[in-house]
């Protein structure tokens, strides 16, 4: 049985104070949580005093993004020992924008999984097709890419504490989300890829969250899909009330 997992990613939004604040909101109103894993993902800057105020708590720590370098001549870049120390247990990686914006392909998504596990930490792998991709029929084969790519050489034993996040890119941050049917539909198929590559036993095991505009209206129908396993969340993760009431969502099911 898989459980759910609810993830905020605050991407390039709050200070290192206000970060505090919210987290500290989120520890407060998740302390009855028991069946759904919390994790929140600020900004690098912020995530060492973050990890202090979630210590003992049911909140989880994730950074956005790694390198995949161990150290070096890298400017402006974060190595997984450094997210390691100050105890993060999730990172980002593949984002749609990091894809968009800074280059991220299917190769350095790999890259990056690799020394994620390596370092024993989990990666939340992002995948995703733009409305262009949708429309012109290419959404299997561009979740089939996705899929392989970040996933070759990765050991089925490495693949189970992994999470992929389905966010189709048209859904993210603009509102308009995917219906309980098209979210339930590329998630069964993106099991199914996982299925290929490692087996049924490792794809029923494998947690599929869904991200774009998820929010307190619309979780509970996209959490009880089949193949949904959760929520990566962006702005309704910047509000504990709006969090919470997606965590709650998860955790009454
Ligand atoms: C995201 O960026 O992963 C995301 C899902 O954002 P939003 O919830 O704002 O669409």
């Amino acid at each position: 049985m898989r459980s759910y997992i609810i993830a905020g990613n605050w991407k390039m939004n709050k200070t290192v104070a206000e970060s505090i604040a919210l987290a500290e909101e989120i520890v407060a109103k998740t302390k009855g949580i028991s069946k759904t894993e919390v994790v929140i993902a600020p900004t690098y800057l912020a995530a060492a005093k973050v990890a202090d105020v979630i210590k003992g708590s049911n909140v989880k720590l994730a950074v956005q993004d790694i390198h995949w370098k161990d150290q070096g001549a890298y400017t402006g870049k974060v190595s997984v020992d450094m997210v390691k120390e100050i105890g993060a247990e999730y990172v980002i990686i593949g984002h749609s924008e990091q894809r968009q914006y800074f280059h991220e392909t299917d190769e350095t998504v790999n890259l990056k999984a690799k020394k994620v596990l390596g370092a024993g930490l989990k990666p939340i792998i992002c995948i995703g097709e733009t409305l262009e991709e949708r429309n012109g029929g290419k959404l299997e084969s561009v979740l089939t890419a996705q899929v392989e790519g970040a996933y070759k050489d990765i050991s089925g034993e490495d693949a189970l504490k992994t999470v992929i996040a389905y966010e189709p890119v048209w859904a993210i941050g603009t509102g308009v989300v995917a219906t309980d049917e098209q979210a339930q539909e590329a998630q069964r198929y993106v099991r199914s890829l996982v299925a290929k590559l490692y087996g049924e036993s490792t794809a029923e095991a494998l947690r599929i969250q869904y991200g774009g505009s998820m929010n307190p209206g619309n979780a509970a129908g996209l959490l009880a899909q089949k193949d949904i396993d959760g929520g990566l969340i962006g702005g309704a993760s910047l509000k504990a009330d709006s969090f919470f009431s997606i965590i709650d969502a998860a955790e009454k099911r």
